[in-house]
C-alpha cells in the first residue's frame, strides 16, 4: 500500500502509486493547463511531484517540450553553474555470487577472468589514476563475501587514502558496493568514504526478482531500503540510479523521483546524486535480449525531467555514453562525469588482453581525461576536481543548504578554477593548458564577491608557484 508517510522505501515507492502515477502521466500528457500549471510549479526551482514529472516526461506538445528542455538548461546553469565535477570508476574486485541477467560478474559466467586487486596492485591502478589528473574516484566491486567482505573494502580505501603522491592525494573516494548492513555502512563512513552509491537497477519489484534470480541481491526490500540503513550508518551522501534498458522507463522513472522524495521525506535529505547508466553490451550479455531500451531523445528527455524534478540534486553520467549523447545531456543536466575511465580490473595500469576479458561493459567513451577536459573546456564548460565540500563537512544537509542558498558561486567556483589550475600546471597537454589558462582568466569574473575574487586569483597565481592542495 502507498503510504506517503512511511518511513520505508518499499513502501513509499508502492507499485500502486507508480501505476497510478503512469495513467496520470497518460492522461495529461496533451493537457495544455495541466502542463502550464507543472512549468510554473518548477519555475520555482524547488521541485515537483513525481505524479507531475511523468506529465512532463509524457508531454507530447513539441512547443512544451522546448520549455521544459529550456527550463532544465536554466536550473543546471543556476544551481550547478558551468562546472563539471570529474571523476574515475576503480574496480577492485569481479568476484560476485549474484546472478545478474545483464551483468557479466553474474556467478553463472565461468570464462570470464576473476580478479581482485591486492593491496599493492592499488597502489599501481591508484597512481596511474593520479599520474592522469584524477583526485576522485568511485570504487566498483562484485558482491562476494568470501573474496571481498568489506574487511577488503575499508582496507582499499585506506590504502587509497593513504597513497602520496607528488601532485596531492585522492581527496575523495566515493562507493558503488551491494546492499550492506547498518553496521558496515557505518564503518565505510568511518573510513571516510564520500558518496555511498547503488543503483536500483529497478523499481518493478516482480522484474527485479526475475532480473536478480539467485544470490543476496535478489531481495527486493533488502536492495530498496540500502539507502535507509546506509543514512542510518551515518552516511549523508547516498547516490541513486537505476539500469536504464531493464525495465520500462516510465516506470523507473516514476520509481527513481519517489525514491528521492522518500529520503527527503524519511531522512530529511534527499539523495546527493542520480545516475543514469543505459545498459551496455558485455561479456556473456547480450542488451538485445532486453527491449527496453531507449533512444538517446528519449535518454535527454529523462535526464531534463529529473533535473526539473529534483534540482538539488547532482546528476552523473559515465562513459557508457558516447561523447556526442554525454554533449547532449551536459547541457540539460549532468553535473558530474567521468573520463579515460576502464572497467577492467587492474586496467589503468596495463590494458587487458582480449582473451582475459575482466571488464565489467563496452566503454563508448574512450578519449584520454586529456582530451574529456579539453572538449569540456572547449564548449564552455570548468571541469572540476574538488572535493572541499567534503573535506569541510559540507555534506547531506549542510550542503543542500549551501545549493539552495545561491551561495555556490562564490563557493564552488573558487575552488573548481584552483583545482582546474592544478590539472593544468600538472597534466594538461599544451593546447589543454592555453585554452584552460583563458577560461581561469574569464571565468573569475564570474565570482560576484570581490574579495573572495581576489583571494582566488591570490590563490591562482600560488598554484602557477608549485603549491597544491587548497582547501
Ligand atoms: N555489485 C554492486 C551492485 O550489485 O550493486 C555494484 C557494482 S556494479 C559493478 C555497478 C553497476 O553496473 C550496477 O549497479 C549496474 O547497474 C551496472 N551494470 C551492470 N551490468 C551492466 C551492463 N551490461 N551495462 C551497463 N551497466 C551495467
Amino acid at each position: 500500500m502507498y503510504n506517503p508517510k512511511s518511513s520505508k522505501a518499499e513502501e513509499f515507492i508502492a507499485h500502486e502509486e507508480v501505476l497510478a502515477s503512469l495513467e496520470y502521466g497518460e492522461k495529461n500528457k496533451s493537457n495544455v493547463e495541466e502542463i502550464d500549471r507543472i512549468l510554473n510549479k518548477a519555475r520555482e526551482k524547488k521541485g515537483i511531484t513525481h505524479r507531475e514529472a511523468m506529465v512532463l516526461l509524457d508531454c507530447d506538445i513539441e512547443e512544451k517540450n522546448q520549455e521544459i528542455y529550456a527550463l532544465a538548461k536554466e536550473i543546471k546553469e543556476e544551481f550547478y553553474g558551468n562546472r563539471i565535477v570529474m571523476f574515475a570508476p576503480l574496480y577492485l574486485s569481479n568476484y560476485c555470487i549474484n546472478g545478474c541477467e545483464y551483468c557479466p560478474y553474474h556467478a553463472r559466467n565461468k570464462h570470464i577472468a576473476r580478479k581482485k586487486l591486492s593491496q599493492e596492485e592499488i597502489v599501481k591502478e591508484v597512481t596511474a589514476l593520479q599520474d592522469m589528473g584524477h583526485k576522485r574516484l568511485a570504487l566498483e566491486a562484485g558482491e562476494d563475501p568470501v573474496n571481498n567482505p568489506i574487511e577488503y573494502i575499508l582496507e582499499c580505501i585506506q590504502t587509497i587514502y593513504g597513497i602520496k603522491h607528488k601532485n596531492g592525494a585522492i581527496r575523495r573516494v566515493n562507493v558503488n558496493i551491494a546492499a550492506t548492513t547498518v553496521e558496515n555502512y557505518r564503518k565505510l563512513k568511518e573510513a571516510g568514504i564520500g558518496t555511498y552509491i547503488l543503483f536500483q537497477e529497478t523499481y518493478h519489484k516482480e522484474n527485479y526478482e526475475k532480473l536478480h534470480p539467485t544470490g543476496p541481491k535478489h531481495d527486493y526490500a533488502y536492495h530498496t531500503e540500502a539507502m535507509d540503513r546506509a543514512m542510518d550508518g551515518g552516511i549523508d551522501d547516498v547516490g541513486l540510479g537505476v539500469l536504464f534498458g531493464l525495465n520500462n522507463y516510465r516506470y523507473d522513472f516514476a520509481g527513481i523521483i519517489m525514491h528521492a522524495e522518500h529520503l527527503e521525506a524519511a531522512k530529511g535529505v534527499g539523495p546527493h546524486t542520480i545516475s543514469v547508466p543505459r545498459l551496455r553490451r558485455a561479456d556473456d550479455i547480450d542488451p538485445d535480449v532486453f527491449d527496453n531500451g531507449i533512444s538517446d531523445d528519449l535518454f535527454a528527455k529523462i535526464v531534463a525531467c529529473i533535473r526539473i524534478a529534483v534540482p538539488y540534486t547532482g546528476m552523473i553520467v559515465s562513459t557508457r555514453e558516447s561523447a556526442e549523447t554525454r554533449k547532449k545531456v551536459l547541457q540539460l543536466g549532468i553535473s558530474q562525469i567521468s573520463g579515460g575511465s576502464r572497467t577492467s580490473v587492474g586496467g589503468y595500469v596495463e590494458e587487458e588482453p582480449e582473451e582475459e576479458n575482466s571488464a565489467q561493459f563496452d566503454v563508448s567513451d574512450r578519449r584520454t581525461l586529456d582530451e574529456v577536459v579539453c572538449w569540456l573546456m572547449e564548449m564552455g564548460f570548468v571541469p572540476s576536481f574538488c572535493t572541499a565540500c567534503y573535506r569541510e563537512g559540507r555534506t547531506g544537509d549542510r550542503f543542500m543548504k549551501l545549493l539552495k542558498s545561491r551561495q555556490i558561486v562564490n563557493c564552488c567556483h573558487p575552488n573548481a578554477l584552483m583545482t582546474l589550475k592544478e590539472y593544468l600546471e600538472d597534466y594538461a597537454s599544451p593546447k589543454t593548458k592555453e585554452i584552460g589558462e583563458a577560461l581561469i582568466q574569464k571565468e573569475l569574473n564570474v565570482i560576484t564577491n570581490p574579495k573572495v575574487k581576489e583571494k582566488t586569483a591570490e590563490y591562482i597565481a600560488n598554484i602557477h608557484n608549485g603549491q597544491r592542495d587548497f582547501r
